[in-house]
């Protein structure tokens, strides 16, 4: 992006106007005086006296870069719109979408979208507001503290009474007008702060207007481009394709691609940020590497990292936040990153379906030899099931919804009862069930495997007498229609079908196997099983839950 007006500049110059103003007050004496026997006191009261004078003057000079400050700020950004707006019409015209006699940049254009440039003005001229506000206030306390502090350096060393000045100065003069502090207690100095602010607001004004144009031609698609060297920040973002939802007005069920707000949220068009957005036709435009190539990657590329730690950061955030309309946010928003991540790996997961019996085992790292249920490999303690559903992407978090959306979803409703157990108690139980990693019941021994528990509504009281106890939790779900789960008549309909299974196998893996007998479902893609006539559920696949919180 180009700019012709420096703001940077113009705060450098107003800085130095404002340390020259600072400079000629505080010492007008044609000689300098030995400190020794300067009478201190009054030097101060005249410069206290002094001190209107020099703020009068501070006022002036911000007035004598009004109208650059003016151009830098308003006129650029309306420039930067039209830019951005003209841009997106030509390439709709070279991709053929329009054509030329129809484009769509007429008066109206502008005229309509007048009042979102101006908001977007508006903010940015209160922004330098501030920063000229915090530096004049900065100036007055300084210009207080350096009086006082050359007496402190009179009596400890410096000679003359410019040579105390100048001591007394000398930080304050090292650092600038450091004046702007952010949230995290670092300190910038104006120039550059300005300097960021402006190009920040004529960033977006570019944008939009390239996603007011993008909405008058209907095609919300984003790429975005790749450049080398970019920063930590927004390379993981780079050379992929979006629906701009941010200023295009798409929304998710325009296409396959992820989202650009969750893009921007992850840094990308940070603050000095190089890149730029083109309008992408998927009819037109060929796929960019990036997104075939991730498809096919097998490990994690940087872009799928960048979205497990936005992912995490939601999580903490799920767990931490007391609101309930909050915690259901982010949990939802941590939830649509994992469904981003998951489409992102597509191919990873065929790959991951493929696992066999005997390649689990292999990549579980298990010495079948030394396999004991009880022993040193104990299920619990290893996290057998729990590594598998890793493995097999079957950890993913319930679907979390409110009431009103829970009512409206069709299918039987199910229960949990939890308690408390190992120290845990029902609420911390619960809290894990829903948002916790994924945990399965704990002993090798339960009746129809390791899972996790469910019943049908109608045993509800069964099981509270069975589980209830005095501290107890009840969680309601729906399974997702999608949801692969393998029905059994009884109990024994179910082992037979265990047995079987195991006769597949080879026999040196049987041992195992017998006692991990969820697995055998497991890497057959099923999310749970149910026993019709105990109406009970061993649900493997968390992520098939639909629960109301
Ligand atoms: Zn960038």
């Amino acid at each position: 992006m180009q700019d012709d007006y420096n703001i940077e500049k113009i705060f450098e110059q107003i800085e130095n106007d404002l340390i020259s103003s600072m400079k000629r007050t505080l010492w007008s004496h044609k000689e300098d005086e030995k400190t020794k026997g300067f009478n201190w006191p009054q030097w101060q009261a005249l410069k206290l006296k002094q001190l209107e004078d020099f703020r009068k003057n501070n006022q002036e000079i911000f007035k004598n870069y009004n109208q650059d400050i003016k151009y830098a700020t308003k006129i650029q950004m309306k420039k930067q719109f039209r830019e951005g707006a003209s841009r997106t019409n030509k390439q709709a015209i070279k991709a053929g979408k329009i054509k030329k006699k129809d484009s769509q940049l007429s008066g109206s254009f502008f005229g309509l979208n007048d009042r979102k440039i101006k908001a977007l003005m508006k903010s940015t001229t209160k922004d330098i507001n501030d920063v000229k506000y915090a530096t004049l206030r900065m100036a007055n306390d300084q210009y207080r503290q350096i009086i006082y502090k050359a007496e402190v350096y009179a009596n400890t060393g410096a000679k003359t009474v410019q040579q105390a000045i100048d001591m007394a100065t000398k930080d304050f003069l090292a650092k600038g007008f450091n004046c702007i502090e952010y949230s995290n207690g670092s300190r910038h100095n104006i120039a550059d702060y300005c300097d960021m602010a402006i190009r920040t607001a004529n960033k977006r004004a570019n944008l939009m207007g390239e996603g007011e144009m993008r909405k008058k031609l209907g095609n919300p698609f984003v790429y975005i481009s790749k450049h080398s060297g970019a920063c930590d920040k927004c390379s993981p973002w780079q050379g992929r394709v979006y629906i701009d939802d941010v200023w295009s007005g798409g929304k998710k069920e325009d296409g396959k691609y992820p989202l650009l707000s969750t893009a921007i949220e992850g840094g990308l068009f940070h603050p000095r940020c190089e890149h730029g957005s083109s309008t992408y036709y998927p009819d037109i435009n060929e796929e960019p590497k990036e997104v075939t190539q991730a498809l096919n990657n097998k490990h994690e590329d940087e872009y799928t990292q960048a979205l497990q730690r936005q992912k995490r950061q939601y999580e903490r955030l799920a767990l931490g936040s007391l609101l309930p309309e909050n915690v259901l946010t982010y949990q939802n928003k941590a939830n649509e990153l994992q469904k981003q991540i998951e489409s992102s790996k597509m191919e990873d997961k065929e790959d991951v379906r493929q696992y066999t019996p005997a390649t689990l085992v292999e990549k579980l790292n298990i010495d079948l030899e030394d396999y004991k249920p009880f022993g040193k490999y104990d299920p619990f303690e290893n996290n057998i099931q729990e590594k598998t559903s890793k493995l097999l992407n079957m950890n993913n978090l319930p679907q979390l919804v409110n009431k009103e959306q829970y009512k409206r979803i069709d299918g039987k409703e199910i229960i949990r009862v939890l308690h408390s157990y190992h120290g845990k108690t029902a609420q911390e139980a619960y809290e894990n069930t829903i948002r916790g990693t994924i945990q399965y019941s704990e002993s090798i021994r339960s009746s129809y495997g390791r899972g996790i528990y469910f019943g049908e509504n109608d045993i509800e009281n069964d099981l509270l007498s069975l589980y209830g106890k005095t501290d107890n939790k009840v969680i309601k779900a729906k399974i997702d229609n999608n949801a692969k789960i393998l029905e059994f008549d009884k109990q024994f309909d179910y082992l037979k079908d265990v047995e079987e299974r195991l006769n597949k196998i080879p026999k040196n893996l049987r041992n195992f196997y017998k006692n991990e007998r969820s697995l055998l479902y497991m890497l057959d893609g099923i999310d749970g099983i149910k026993i019709k006539s105990k109406g009970y559920y061993c649900i493997y696949n968390r992520g098939v839950l639909i629960i109301n919180v």
